[in-house]
This record gives C-alpha cells, sequence and structure tokens, in this order.
C-alpha cells in the first residue's frame, strides 16, 4: 500500500488519518509539535519546522503523495516537497487561500461576491480605509496572513483610537472588511478529484459563538432551492478556478435579502463539515484520500439531518469533569475527541454529532447532548 503524508497534526489531520489507516494507506504526519491529536493515530509522526527544508525533504521521500490539514505553510517549503512527492492541492491554491489579501482579489478577479474591503498597511491607510463606501466608519481588521477561530482580527470604528487597532495586530499587512449585516452563515465543502470530478456537501448552516464555530446543522431547516444551488456552484467555480484537487470549504454569508458573500476560504476539511462522518454516505475525510490519490470519489448523499457541537475546553470546568455517560446516554448522539492533553478555554477538543428527522430535532439534541456533560456525575 501507499503512504500518505500530510502536513500538520491537529484534529483534522486525525481524522483524516483515520479515514486514511481504515482504506488501508500508511500515514506519516509532519509538524513542529510531539505527541498530536494526528500522530497518535498515524503511523509516523515527524517533529520538524515548516520551514526546516532538510526534514521536509526527508518527509516528503518517506511518502508517496503530501496533503494539508491547514494552509500556513510556505509555497517554498511546498515546493519544495513537490520534488519528491505530489501535493494536493498544490502550491498555487495554497498561495491564494493562505493569504486574505490574495484570497479576496482572486475572488474579486473571478467575480465572486466578497464582503467591501480594503487592504491595509499602515495605520495610515487603515484611517484612509475607514471611511471608503461599503465600509463606512466602521470593519473588522483582520491579519492576511495565519488568523483563525477569530485570533487576528479586531472590530474597529471610525472613532476608535486606529493606531492602537493597527499596532494591536502586529502584522505588516491586513483586510479591512465592511460588516455584513447577514441572515445567517452557511458553508459549502467542495470535494474535487484528480479528473476533475466533483461533489459536494452542503451548505450547513453554522452558528458562531465568540467568532469560534460553535454549532452546525446540515441540511439547515429553510433554505430555497436557488440559494442552494447558487452556493454550490459558488464552490464548483472557485475549486475549478483554484484548479485544487482535495478539499476545499467555501465560508458564505447570506444577507437579508438572499444574496450570497463569500466570507473566506478554507483547503482542507472543515470543521463544519465534521458532521459528515456519521451522517454522510463518505465523509469529507474519506474523501480526501480518495481525491488525493486519484480514486473515484464517494457518494456524498445524507444518510439523515444531522447537528454538530463543539467542544471546547470549557466543558472541562464541569465539576468533576465533563459527564460523558450522560451525553452518550442519547442513542442518536455520537461523540468524537481529539486526544488533546491539555483542555484551555477557546480550544477545540472534540464534538458532538446528533442524528434526527428533522434539522431542528438535531440541533435540539445536540445541544441538550452538550448540556448534560455539565451535568453531576453520579458516584
Ligand atoms: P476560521 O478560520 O476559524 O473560520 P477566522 O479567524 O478566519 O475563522 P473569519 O471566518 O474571517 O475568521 O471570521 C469569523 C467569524 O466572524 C465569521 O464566521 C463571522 O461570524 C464573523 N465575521 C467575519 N467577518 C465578518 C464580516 N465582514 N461581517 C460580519 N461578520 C463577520
Ligand atoms: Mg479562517
Ligand atoms: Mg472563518
Amino acid at each position: 500500500g501507499a503512504t500518505l503524508g500530510v502536513l500538520g497534526s491537529g484534529q483534522l489531520g486525525r481524522m483524516f488519518a483515520i479515514a486514511a489507516r481504515r482504506l488501508g494507506y500508511r500515514v506519516e504526519v509532519y509538524s513542529p509539535d510531539q505527541n498530536t491529536p494526528a500522530g497518535e493515530v498515524a503511523n509516523h509522526e515527524w517533529v520538524g519546522a515548516y520551514d526546516d527544508f532538510d526534514q521536509l525533504a526527508k518527509f516528503a521521500e518517506a511518502v508517496d503523495v503530501v496533503t494539508l490539514e491547514f494552509e500556513n505553510v510556505s509555497v517554498a517549503a511546498v515546493k519544495a516537497i513537490e520534488h519528491f512527492a505530489p501535493v494536493r492541492p498544490g502550491a498555487n491554491v495554497l498561495h491564494t487561500a493562505q493569504h486574505r489579501s490574495r484570497e479576496k482579489n482572486w475572488l474579486k478577479s473571478q467575480g465572486i461576491p466578497t464582503a467591501p474591503f480594503a487592504i491595509v498597511r499602515s495605520r495610515e491607510e487603515l484611517a484612509d480605509a475607514i471611511d471608503r463606501p461599503g465600509i463606512d466608519g466602521q470593519g473588522i481588521l483582520k491579519t492576511a496572513s495565519w488568523g483563525y477561530d477569530g485570533k487576528g482580527q479586531v472590530r474597529v470604528r471610525r472613532t476608535d483610537d486606529l493606531a492602537a487597532a493597527w499596532n494591536s495586530l502586529a502584522t505588516d499587512e491586513a483586510v479591512l472588511e465592511g460588516i455584513v449585516d447577514f441572515e445567517r452563515e452557511l458553508s459549502v465543502v467542495g470535494v474535487r478529484g484528480l479528473q476533475g470530478d466533483f461533489r459536494v456537501y452542503g451548505p450547513i448552516h453554522n452558528i458562531h459563538r465568540n467568532h469560534i464555530l460553535d454549532v452546525s446543522i446540515c441540511p439547515p431547516a429553510v433554505l430555497d432551492v436557488q440559494t442552494r444551488g447558487q452556493a454550490v456552484l459558488l464552490c464548483r467555480q472557485i475549486m475549478e478556478g483554484l484548479d485544487a484537487v482535495g478539499i476545499l470549504c467555501v465560508e458564505l454569508f447570506v444577507r437579508k435579502n438572499g444574496q450570497l458573500v463569500v466570507n473566506e476560504l478554507a483547503p482542507r476539511p472543515h470543521n463544519s463539515g465534521h458532521l459528515t462522518i456519521d451522517a454522510f454516505r463518505s465523509c469529507q475525510f474519506e474523501q480526501q484520500v480518495r481525491a488525493v490519490c486519484g480514486l473515484p470519489l464517494g457518494s456524498t448523499e445524507q444518510l439523515r439531518p444531522a447537528a454538530m457541537a463543539n467542544l471546547l475546553g470549557d466543558v472541562w470546568e464541569a465539576p468533576g469533569g465533563p459527564n460523558w455517560t450522560a451525553a452518550l446516554g442519547m442513542p442518536n448522539v455520537k461523540l468524537h475527541l481529539y486526544g488533546k492533553a491539555e483542555p484551555r478555554t477557546g480550544r477545540k477538543m472534540g464534538h458532538l454529532t446528533a442524528l434526527a428527522e428533522t434539522p431542528e430535532l438535531a440541533e435540539e439534541m445536540v445541544r441538550k447532548a452538550r448540556e448534560r456533560l455539565w451535568t453531576k456525575q453520579r458516584d
């Protein structure tokens, strides 16, 4: 059997490795960390910096194809790896999707709607940008690189101390976005194979809390067929435009008038797609394996309406620890833990998925299951 290499070793790499090993592959993961969620289930864990080209070359020589579970690997590193093994998705996809300014400009060049935005390289440019039409005195300032889970962004108003806001990001480039008055947020998880074959999950309805994904529901309780079709088309257009092979998630805002606006792209499995593990014929991680290995793609048929709730480190503050027994007492609820040793506030530790007759019932059930984690344990 072949050996698959993964750049990154968090929970996305872990669930990829589980899917890959089930299909008979060996998995080797690469990241700067030891004892990682993905390393625990992989055949081998490489520890090295993402700019340690000697170590990256050794890793690349040991594997047959490389994929990634996070996008912040430099294009130079990916190109170095490509001397030894194909990287899917490739350097061009990362170049665009790992950098907010490039991503926004690329979407604009494709005629795809985004929030109104301005690229900002200094506090003076920020002061200019805040009054641009569409931004109109308030926006969200986001670092061009490295942000996730709302880290690396700050809400700014014309009357704020803009120099302080600029300095707080400690970056040399950021994007100032106008606030989108959205009705709700959706995501579409696309899968594209080596021959350009395309499948899709979603749209999935996403609810955030403190800028972190909290609950995802699929299918969304109410969604007109036009919006659904447009969201799927956008995902396809983006994956084809980037010639992406593997998984790519498009995060969307739905405006009150129904217009779809692309928030950002993630060229990898996505948190909102975790419910595909229990609720779909083939999950997003299995599809990543299939796509990057040039296998036929699996079915994205949904088996049951489903809802997923993230488990952050906060749950470990429950007296006596999380009451797993109580949550698992609900027979249509599934538990996934990522094997992270230290629960920290805001850190994604695992998730619950509930399956039900309707999306509304699934959402209610998954929220109830999560609340049960806080109930007192019986001795
Ligand atoms: P992640 O990569 O974990 O999804 P991130 O740190 O890259 O998150 P974004 O997706 O850009 O951050 O923003 C996080 C959330 O903040 C969005 O899902 C949305 O709820 C809100 N948000 C971001 N940008 C805007 C905007 N322009 N208008 C309104 N809300 C926004
Ligand atoms: Mg992001
Ligand atoms: Mg996001």
